[in-house]
């Protein structure tokens, strides 16, 4: 440590910082920082590491507040609740004042060393590198199986290319950062986000590592709303979709009312027909009740939006300036309460 780091801890501008967000990860803060910062240490004259603590119930702000105190590089925003990891990228974005930003997770499934690649690219010239994660080994065939089928689907649906494999894990520039600043919407889906922004992009192949210490946090319910989140802010096609089904079926339904009325023209009226009357119904009922359903996850997100809640709210910061000066175009819809 010496002088210019204590000058660090007030918030100054650094030339890399790395925006961690943190639940439930006391055991994983020291190890990470230990492989982290000589890395950093190497590609950069200046840094300082941004946790997020997304309202931990363990001891990470402990863990956060004791390596503070070696090393006030190291600084955290805690959260008054747990937000969701999306947004804790949110308020690292908004509160890692830096010339380029770099996401990634506290588990070490990210490999720190994979930053000087980084690092390097951005000294090329590019703004958006994004790492690809080569092998999901790490992961049960279940959901390495969905998240290629999430991929396929949002190729086709999306109105945004999301190259696959590439995550969280990536360095951003300040325009890149600044351009994500400006997104106010809730329904978070980074991302898309990422990708939605552009800028000169590269990805960088990495290796997945186990996760350090503790779980994953995300259940097969948790990244099924991800998934469904991150289809609706980026495509309107489910909305669309009834239209031609719509059509289809009431061309199909005039088919046949031309098809009875000759039937009856001809051969008289005929009582038989019970099971087509039950069945067509029921399949209208259930296509309408979808239809619906497609709507009102729409107008959910709508009210969602509507209600300009903030994004999140603060109720610790370590090592960082009170008030997120830092921040040239201070969100809104941040607010610190205590
Ligand atoms: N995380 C978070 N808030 C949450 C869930 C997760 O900040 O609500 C953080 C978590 O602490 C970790 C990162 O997001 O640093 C990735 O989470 P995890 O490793 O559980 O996800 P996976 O690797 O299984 O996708
Ligand atoms: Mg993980």
């Amino acid at each position: 440590m010496n002088a210019s780091d204590g000058k660090l801890a007030s918030g100054a501008q650094v030339e890399l910082a790395v925006v961690v967000p943190v639940y439930n990860e006391a055991a994983n803060i020291a190890p990470l920082l230990a492989r982290l910062t000589p890395v950093l240490e190497r590609v950069a004259a200046t840094h300082r590491v941004v946790f997020i603590n997304d309202g931990s119930r363990d001891s990470t702000m402990d863990a956060i507040h004791a390596a503070n105190a070696a090393d006030p590089r190291v600084a955290a925003v805690s959260f008054s609740r747990n937000f969701g990891k999306e947004i804790a990228i949110a308020a690292g974005l908004d509160n890692a004042d830096a010339d380029a930003v770099i996401i990634m997770d506290a588990d070490l499934q990210h490999p720190p060393e994979t930053i000087e690649a980084f690092a390097a690219k951005w000294r090329e010239g590019y703004q958006n590198v994004y790492g690809v994660r080569t092998g999901r080994d790490t992961e049960s065939a279940i959901r390495r199986m969905a998240a290629h089928r999430f991929y396929r689907v949002f190729a086709t649906l999306g109105e945004t290319e999301l190259p696959e494999g590439a995550g969280d894990f990536r360095l951003l520039d300040r325009q890149c950062v600044l351009a994500l600043r400006a997104m106010g919407e809730r329904a978070r889906f980074s991302k898309g986000l990422y990708a939605w922004i552009g800028f000169k992009s590269t990805g960088i192949p990495y290796v997945v590592e186990e996760r350090a210490s503790g779980e994953s946090k995300f259940s097969y319910r948790k990244l099924t709303r991800f998934a469904l989140d991150g289809l609706m802010s980026f495509s309107t096609m489910p909305l669309m979709v009834w239209t031609y089904i719509g059509t289809i079926i009431s061309i199909f339904a005039i088919l046949m009312a031309m098809r009875f009325l000759l039937e009856t023209a001809i051969y008289g009226i005929d009582v038989p027909g019970f099971a087509t009357i039950i069945v067509s119904v029921m399949f209208l009922g259930g296509v309408q009740l979808l239809s619906l359903g497609v709507l009102g996850e729409y107008i959910g997100r709508i009210f969602a939006e509507v209600k300009r809640r903030p994004l999140y709210l603060v109720g610790e910061r370590v090592g960082l300036p009170d008030d997120p000066t830092c921040d040239p175009a201070p969100r809104s819809h941040a607010r610190r309460v205590a």
